[in-house]
């Protein structure tokens, strides 16, 4: 079947990536994006830490791994062509002691079984020759990483959507979505749209979008706030590039970081601290119907009962500066509470089970004339333009 339309709901970077594929591989067809705010990419893909991760950290095997390898390499691609921001920079994942060490052993071990190419592993003395402020007692270098204007691809994709043809609405709102006559008919605040199939990529709404058109819930999207610190200028030469510290496998977060921007600048976070409203960048910021969603979740509280330090350890870290710089002091031992200033934040799309488990995995749902995007997270970002190709195969299948 040639669809006439195909409506994507969500204008961040997975949805305009998945427009921009899916104008690839439905010529004939109009796509539509439909975005809720004033611009596209204004939740987690304008507030993300511009880093391009490759598929170091996840599952061999799972669709983000796969996705993640191709993703990167595809970003790169892209940015080289249309001459986006971005520098192949590398980075160093350090372990500061011996069980450390055999997590980052694991992790080199992952990483080759996902393909990944010129893992180095470095003692001491090589790792200080990269970034010398640095102490641990080993480190994995991964070359292929770097950092990116994530603002700027999301332009380009708007720019690419639209010069083929197709269009993207933001204050779009989508707050109803019927199924009539094998074809969908989406309300929002101001307009109707049709459409023979639809994509959801909403992102932090993206269950209860998926719930509009009739789909169940089976995962909620709980919130996590990650807050950054900034490095002072005259301090900026503690960090070259990029300093990771070995996550703990248990969690889908990569612990606090130090990232060098695009732009300029040195970021140090983000924390992943339960937030109190989907889109609450600030510490004080409440929605009650987020809230009333969480806590009345079963699955938040089996994951609190599961992971009572976590929860509490992130909590303190949130509000304590010092707490904060104790973190990154793991890593690069110099730097000092006054060397950090107060930066942005952004909110994580973490979907969890009904049995309090994360979901680590890309994960996509299909319905009657539609493909729901239920999970997200890093590195969804880096590994949109694979994602968008995914989806739009998906759509082809379905469709044929
Ligand atoms: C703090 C932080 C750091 C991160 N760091 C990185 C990183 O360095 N590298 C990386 O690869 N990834 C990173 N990520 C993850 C990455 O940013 C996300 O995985 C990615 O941006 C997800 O894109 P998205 O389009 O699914 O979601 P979003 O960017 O959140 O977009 C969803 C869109 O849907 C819209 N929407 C929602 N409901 C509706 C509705 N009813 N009608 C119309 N529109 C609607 C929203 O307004 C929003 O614009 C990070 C994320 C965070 C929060």
């Amino acid at each position: 079947m040639k669809p006439k339309r195909i409506v994507v709901v969500g204008g961040g970077i997975v949805g305009l990536a998945t427009a921009h594929k899916l104008g690839r591989l439905f010529p004939q067809s109009n796509i539509v994006v439909l975005e809720k705010e004033g611009r596209p990419g204004a939740h987690q893909t304008g507030h993300n830490s511009g880093v391009l991760h490759c598929g170091l950290y996840y599952k061999p095997g799972s669709i983000k791994a796969r996705l993640a390898v191709e993703g990167i390499r595809e970003m790169v691609q892209f940015c080289r062509h249309h001459g986006i921001h971005h520098d192949v920079c590398g980075k160093i994942v350090v372990a500061v002691d011996e069980p450390e060490v055999k997590r980052l052993r694991d992790l080199e071990t992952r990483g080759k079984a996902n393909g990944l190419k010129g893992l180095e592993w470095l003692e001491p003395e090589a790792m200080r020759e990269i970034e010398p402020n640095v102490t641990g007692r080993a480190a994995l270098k991964v070359p292929q990483e770097g950092i990116v204007d994530y603002g700027q691809v999301t332009a380009v994709l708007v720019e690419q959507i639209q010069a083929a043809g197709n269009e993207v609405h933001c204050h779009e709102k989508v707050t109803v979505a019927q199924r009539i006559h094998q074809r969908w008919l989406l309300q929002t605040q101001r307009n109707e749209f049709h459409a023979d199939y639809l994509v959801t990529c909403a992102g932090l709404h993206s269950d209860r979008v998926s719930e509009l058109t009739g789909a169940r819930r089976d995962v909620r999207i709980i919130p996590f706030r990650g807050e950054y610190y900034q490095i002072k200028p005259e301090r900026q030469h503690l960090v070259n590039h990029l300093i990771y510290p070995v996550p703990d496998p248990e969690f889908p977060f990569l612990g606090v970081h130090f990232t060098r921007m695009i732009h300029g600048g040195i970021e140090a976070g983000p924390n992943a601290v339960l937030a109190l409203a989907r889109e609450g960048y600030r510490k004080t910021d409440l929605n009650v119907v987020d809230l009333v969603d969480a806590v009345s979740y079963p699955g938040l509280w089996r994951f609190i009962a599961r992971y009572p330090r976590m929860t509490f350890l992130e909590l303190w870290r949130s509000l304590s500066k010092k707490r904060f710089c104790t973190s990154l002091q793991r890593l690069v031992p110099a730097l000092r509470m006054s060397d950090l200033t107060t930066g942005g934040a952004g909110v994580r799309a973490q979907a969890m089970s009904l049995e309090g488990d994360l979901v680590h995995d890309f994960a996509f749902v299909d319905g009657p004339g539609a493909l729901h995007v239920v999970n997200a997270p890093s590195p969804a970002a880096t590994a949109s333009l694979a994602i968008g190709q995914e989806i739009a195969e998906r759509v082809k299948y379905n469709l044929d």
